[in-house]
């Protein structure tokens, strides 16, 4: 069976050019880069190029860019570093939405006395600006919040939050793991201070990460030892995938514009066509300020995690927005923070597409899904009774 992979916001494939550029540097060329003699030196050569390669995706200065092992690190190292930089402040902004790396570490913090605001979101998932000025104050050590959201697509207005956010003399970070390489990212525009990318969430391997300091920024390491990374960021470098996310980096610089057109054109082929076939289905997320290749949609009166079932029956792969792993069955906290009624938030799935998605794939999909849908409404009694009550109205 073939799979038809639309979980992008979840992991992608690492891209053919991007493994093929790895692979020598497990076997071949595995000098330490920090070693003296010019077999290691040839891997610090490419770790050169990789921190370019990086560094150019977002408009940034190669000495601007931090491998780490993964976007949590990025997160967590940033947030953490804004504190022990200012530790008279006792005060963190972020949002109600934000993914567990910077979520659970906040309430973590909060359990260690730190006074955290989590913003609200109205019901299309957009910040409240308003509310985001009031709350930084001059105890604020840092405002945190998301660039692009993972289970919704919806994105933030960083750059004025960053504005707002500096009028107060607050440090403004950006977990932009799911923006990064799907829209354009122009440090040279704005003035984030830190901003953390996931390597594998743009065709580059798991657990390889980057957090981009804004030179000048003050920053106190997370991770203390050796002097790699400038002494930012201590361990031996993971050379391969550090290699391989300098790839990804350059492919998706080369191309966002042309692929994005196209991943944004099937990701509406399917939302239109499946809001089209399936009654009491809608959009989770405004529609406009989106990623181009996320669609967050609750089909009314099904359970997610059924529905997943039987997709995955077909071979297809999405994700849904009700946490069942937890054993809680409760909706995802991004659908609640938006105010997305039960019967909806219970029935969202994501779809996620990358540029390896083919139309034939979209076709499938918008095929089968309304005979899923219908399926699993025709054994649940609550939906019966809705539709025979629709009927006779
Ligand atoms: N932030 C966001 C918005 C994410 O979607 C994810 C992963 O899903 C992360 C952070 C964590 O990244 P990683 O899996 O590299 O730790």
């Amino acid at each position: 069976m073939k799979t038809v992979y639309l979980d992008n916001n979840a992991t992608t494939q690492v891209a053919p050019e991007v493994l093929e550029t790895m692979f020598p540097y497990f076997h071949d060329f595995y000098g330490n880069p920090s070693s003296m003699h010019s077999f290691g030196g040839q891997v610090a050569k490419k770790l050169r190029e990789a921190r370019e390669q990086a560094a150019a995706l977002i408009g940034a200065l190669p000495d601007e860019i931090i491998f780490t092992s993964c976007g949590t690190e990025s997160d967590n190292a940033a947030i953490r570093s804004a504190l022990a930089t200012h530790p008279e402040r006792r005060h963190i902004v972020t949002s109600r939405v934000e993914h567990p790396a910077v979520r659970s570490l906040c309430a973590n913090l909060a359990d260690q006395g730190y006074r955290i605001t989590e913003l609200p979101v109205d019901k299309s998932g957009l910040l409240d600006m308003e509310q985001l000025e009031r709350s930084l104050t001059p105890d604020t050590a840092v405002a945190s919040l998301m660039w692009a959201n993972n289970e919704t697509g919806v994105i933030f207005p960083v750059e004025k939050a960053v504005e707002l956010a500096h009028e107060r003399g607050v440090p403004f970070h950006t977990d932009a793991v799911q923006s990064t390489g799907k829209i354009p990212i122009d440090m040279k525009k704005n003035v984030i201070d830190m901003l953390s990318i996931s390597g594998h969430k743009l065709h580059a391997p798991k657990g390889i990460g980057i957090l981009y300091i804004r030179r000048g920024t003050r920053f106190t390491p997370f991770m203390i030892g050796g002097h790699q990374e400038k002494g930012r960021r201590g361990g031996t470098e993971n050379t391969p995938s550090i290699i391989g996310l300098g790839k990804a980096c350059e492919l998706a610089a080369r191309n966002m514009e042309t692929e994005n057109t196209r991943v944004k054109r099937l990701r509406d082929k399917l939302e239109t066509a499946l809001l089209e076939r399936i009654p009491q289905s809608r959009v989770n997320g405004d529609l406009l300020q989106r990623l181009p290749n996320t669609t967050n949609i609750s089909f009314e009166y099904v359970e997610g995690e059924a529905i997943l079932l039987l997709m995955n029956e077909y071979g297809i792969c999405a994700s849904s927005g009700s946490a069942c792993t937890s054993g809680s069955l409760q909706p995802s906290h991004v659908l609640r923070a938006m105010g997305v009624p039960f019967t909806m938030a219970h029935g969202s799935i994501r779809f996620s597409l990358s540029v390896y998605n083919t139309e034939e794939e979209i076709d499938f999909v918008i095929e089968k899904l309304p005979v899923i849908i219908e399926r699993l409404r025709g054994m649940s009694p609550f939906w019966t009774s809705v539709a025979q009550a629709c009927a006779s109205s």
